[in-house]
């Protein structure tokens, strides 16, 4: 038995992966509507499930603040938290203290892959903590991953998360600026791409964004404008406290924030309005 909490775009892709790989699952969200969705995959929705292995898809540290004190209180000594929630590295380390005294192991574990990669078992998991524990859970993880990276002690994973985070930010801000450029010289973006694509200046913006959501009109992902600009602010907030001058990036993620695109909209939509001119 695997218990999945948070049942949004992540959590329910995950719940409905574990359930289709033959396991029992049960789940909660605060959410009625996503309880009922996830029921109708046979997953068990009760607030108090907590099975030795239990996966959270939160969306921030203050979520995870509010879930963690009941659900470790209800977890029997050896479980492990897979924590699958993008959050501060440094609220990873405090949860795994907390964690660790009630006699829990908790990962840092944020995903890459979206909830197509979730429905489908391709996401990249990105762990931080102790290695035992990781070994306890490999076998849940196989199904919901194609690769997971232990990427090193309490936090490492949300470091690599956040990094790479700030990557792909950045490359939708850059990528959209040079289409708009080429648009403006009279090339268009549809002749632009497979030049790009076959060229140097390819990156997933180019290869996977742009193609899939941005110019097939779609805007359909799964990860939303707002998270995104969550974790740009962590990772700038990261630099900051480290005090890691960051330029280019500081400036993408500024664009994150300038351009008047919904929280609740497709995070590909803040590309999409920089090229159609805003914020640029
Ligand atoms: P989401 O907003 O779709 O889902 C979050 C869910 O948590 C919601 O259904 C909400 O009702 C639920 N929730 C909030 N408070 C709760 C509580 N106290 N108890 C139980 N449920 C609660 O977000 P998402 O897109 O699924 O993302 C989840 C996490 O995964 C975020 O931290 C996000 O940054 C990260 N992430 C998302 C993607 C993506 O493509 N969507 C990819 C990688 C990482």
């Amino acid at each position: 038995m695997v218990t999945v909490i948070g049942l949004g775009q992540m959590g329910l892709a995950m719940a409905g992966r574990l359930m289709a790989t033959g396991g029992e699952v049960s789940g909660w969200d605060l959410d009625a509507g996503r309880r009922a969705a996830a029921m109708a995959l046979g997953v068990a929705a009760t607030e108090t499930a907590a099975a030795p292995v239990v996966i959270l898809s939160l969306p921030n540290a203050a979520v995870v603040a509010r879930v963690l004190p009941d659900l470790l209180s209800r977890m029997a000594p050896g479980g492990v938290v897979i924590d699958c929630s993008t959050l501060e590295p440094e609220a990873a380390r405090s949860f795994a203290a907390a964690a660790e005294a009630a006699g829990v192991a908790y990962l840092d574990a944020p995903v890459s892959g979206g909830p197509g990669g979730a429905a489908a078992g391709t996401l990249t998991v990105m762990i931080g903590g102790p290695a035992a524990a990781l070994a306890l859970v490999q076998p849940t993880l196989a199904r919901i991953a194609a690769r997971v990276l232990h990427v090193g002690g309490s936090g490492a994973g949300q470091v690599a998360k956040l990094v790479n985070n700030l990557l792909v930010a950045t490359h939708l801000v850059v990528a959209a600026e040079a289409f708009r450029l080429g648009a403006a010289a009279g090339v268009a973006v549809e002749q632009l791409l497979p030049v790009v694509n076959a060229a140097s200046g390819r990156s997933a913006a180019t290869e996977v964004n742009w193609p899939r959501w941005i110019a097939s009109g779609g805007f359909d992902s799964g990860f939303s404008a707002g998270l995104m600009r969550k974790d740009v602010r962590l990772a700038l907030a990261l630099a900051e406290g480290l005090g890691v001058p960051l330029d280019a990036t500081a400036r993408a993620g500024l664009a994150w924030e300038k351009v008047r695109v919904p929280d609740a909209a497709d995070f590909n939509r803040v590309a999409s309005a920089i090229f159609e001119g805003e914020g640029a």
